[in-house]
């Protein structure tokens, strides 16, 4: 597989360099919008301890909602089936940041990678997770395999100074008695999970336990179990790129997350991870020619989860 994987990331990368304008940098999360549009790095990491990249794969970017499977999957261990009382486990249909669902719905999001989903997920764990954010940086650390991960202050920063929309979800959770913290502490804490920073390499290779049952391949230590790795990734696949999920599936075939600095990362259970990032944005928030980039992947491959 290795040289078919080499070769194919080549191809896509020399096709799809041209490609810009195609959508638009995020620019309500202020320093996102300094990002270059023409920004474009491909890594694949394998389950045998295969590394592939090409682009601007050594330069790091804003993780954004793609840190909801981290958050998520450190969680996973720690709470059993109640979890679902308070988040759901359906596509949602809507904007990442829709309030009108979560009205009708009594304040209980439709999966944990939405953003309402994912205050609760941070609510949750800041009651089990004593220094969470040191805990979290941590575990996305030894995941990657690299120690040089931090959170983005000023990214930070402004997402808590201009995202009234979260904080309206996390208000509107606690009227409905599905919030436990206060709304300014959690809101801050799933700030500076957004704004981790990695390169695709690290990022590949962060998620490269939900290809490999649950098990980091760099230590061989388990980081959840089996079942939660089942889990994880049918969420990833029904959820993780928010009402563009089923267009996802059907072209790309794979589960994976993206988040609005312009990252995807997606995983083929057994087989390998890939991380994408190009930061021209569709209308769905997910990046245009990372979507481009993972369906020519899996169709050249010939490999997908179907
Ligand atoms: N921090 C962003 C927000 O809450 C994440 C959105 C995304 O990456 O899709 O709006």
């Amino acid at each position: 597989m290795a040289n078919a994987v080499e070769n194919i990331i080549k191809t896509i990368y020399e096709n799809y360099l041209p490609m810009e304008g195609a959508g638009k940098v995020a620019d309500y999360i202020p320093p996102l919008a300094k990002v270059s549009p023409h920004k474009y790095a491909i890594s694949v990491c394998t389950v045998e301890g295969e590394k592939f990249n090409i682009g601007d794969y050594t330069e790091k970017f804003s993780i954004q909602s793609i840190s909801k499977v981290l958050t998520f999957s450190l969680l996973a261990p720690l709470v059993g089936e109640e979890l679902w009382q308070s988040v759901g486990k359906e596509p949602s249909g809507s904007p990442f940041n829709s309030l009108v669902q979560l009205e009708y719905e009594k304040g209980i999001p439709r999966n944990p990678f939405i953003n309402a989903g994912a205050l609760v997920i941070t609510d949750k764990l800041l009651e089990k997770v004593p220094n969470l954010n040191e805990r979290l940086l941590l575990y996305v650390r030894e995941l990657a395999g690299s120690a040089d991960i931090d959170f983005n202050k000023e990214v930070a920063d402004s997402e808590y100074a201009t995202g009234e929309r979260n904080k309206a979800l996390a208000h509107l959770m606690k009227s409905f008695g599905n919030f436990n913290g206060k709304v300014s502490h959690v809101f801050r804490t799933y700030c500076n999970h957004c704004s981790i920073e990695m390169n695709t390499a690290q990022l590949a290779q962060s998620f490269l336990f939900l290809a490999n049952g649950g098990i980091n391949p760099l230590n061989g230590e388990r980081v959840v179990s089996t079942r939660d790795t089942k889990r994880i990734n049918a969420l990833m696949l029904t959820c993780g790129l928010y009402d563009e999920s089923g267009d996802f599936a059907y072209k790309v075939g794979m589960p994976g997350k993206s988040g609005v600095g312009g990252g995807i990362v997606a995983v083929i259970p057994g087989r390998l991870s890939i991380a994408v990032w190009s930061p021209e944005l569709n209308r769905y928030g997910n990046s245009t020619r990372g979507i481009a980039t993972l369906a020519d992947f899996t169709t050249e491959l010939g490999i997908s989860v179907f």
